[in-house]
């Protein structure tokens, strides 16, 4: 079977039933054998063998979960404010570490920028672990953010549409992507984001996979869906160029191959894991 995304696969124990225990979470926090994640130039450290770096416990503000029958804490840091500086450590980052390096940066991201009550704009205070923060004035409690994005390939027959954004480096075309709104379905997410950036009327959403993106926070919501018509009109603030593309162009692509119409995402991306199930 294929791997998942990066970033996918099951992490830890998360332990919620700790969590929501005060006093077991006082117990296990003071226990012998837990573990503090250790950080590095604002981000979690990754060894030169892709793990996670540990060290014994000090501040163990999130309570991260249960791995290999150890505690595992992480400090309230703060993390590398320019997210690209992520990327260097995530090319080494073993695949089975990347759901806890995924939730312990998310989850840093939130505390660091959610200090004050966004109801009352008094001060808040962690609880549950880390997993919340309850306002000291007026009670509110407030959950770590997750913001859904809807990643899509419109087919039509036979031929996939890929989009150029102007930051892409040259060459590279990859799927059309775009925040759900309020009150919208991913399936009219799905649609409204490929008639706002390429003009095209979709049917037949279907999800393929998800992929967690902490940078800071989103989720990635891997779809298809058929075009109805293959005339683009292209939202040029979004898009910079648009084409389609057929199966062997994509594996060209995906092969590395010089000749390519176009240069495929990396490897960590959902985009390039979404054209490669469609390949086949
Ligand atoms: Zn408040």
């Amino acid at each position: 079977m294929r791997p998942e995304p990066f970033f996918s696969a099951l992490g830890i124990d998360r332990a919620d039933q700790v969590r929501v225990d005060p006093q077991r979470l006082a117990e296990i926090t003071a226990a012998e054998g837990g573990r503090q994640l250790l950080w590095r130039d604002g981000l979690p450290a990754v060894g030169n063998d892709g793990r996670l770096e540990w060290q014994p416990v000090s501040a163990a503000d999130l309570f991260l979960g249960v791995q290999d029958g150890q505690p595992r804490f992480s400090a309230a840091e703060q993390p590398h404010a320019n997210a690209r500086a992520a990327f260097d450590t995530l090319g080494t980052l073993a695949r089975d570490e990347a759901p806890l390096f995924a939730a312990a940066l998310s989850l840093a991201w939130w505390h660091s920028r959610h200090l004050f009550c966004a109801n009352c704009g008094a001060s808040t205070e962690i609880e549950r672990g880390g997993w919340s923060r309850r306002c000291a004035e007026c009670s509110a409690q407030h959950f770590p953010r997750v913001d859904p994005v809807v990643i899509m390939l419109a087919e039509h027959e036979g031929r996939l549409l890929l989009g150029r954004q102007p930051q892409y480096p040259p060459g590279r075309y990859s799927a059309l992507a775009g925040f759900l709104e309020p009150g919208e379905s991913i399936e009219a997410a799905v649609a409204r984001e490929l008639q706002e950036e390429a003009g095209i009327e979709v049917a037949d959403v279907t999800y393929i996979a998800s992929q967690p993106w902490p940078f800071p926070s989103s989720l990635m919501i891997g779809c298809r869906a058929v075009a109805k018509d293959p005339a683009l009109t292209l939202d040029t603030t979004e898009i910079e160029a648009a084409m389609w593309v057929d199966r062997a162009e994509v594996r060209a692509a995906l092969g590395g191959d010089m000749g390519a119409p176009f240069m495929a995402p990396p490897s960590l991306a959902i985009a390039r894991y979404l054209l490669e199930d469609w390949a086949g």
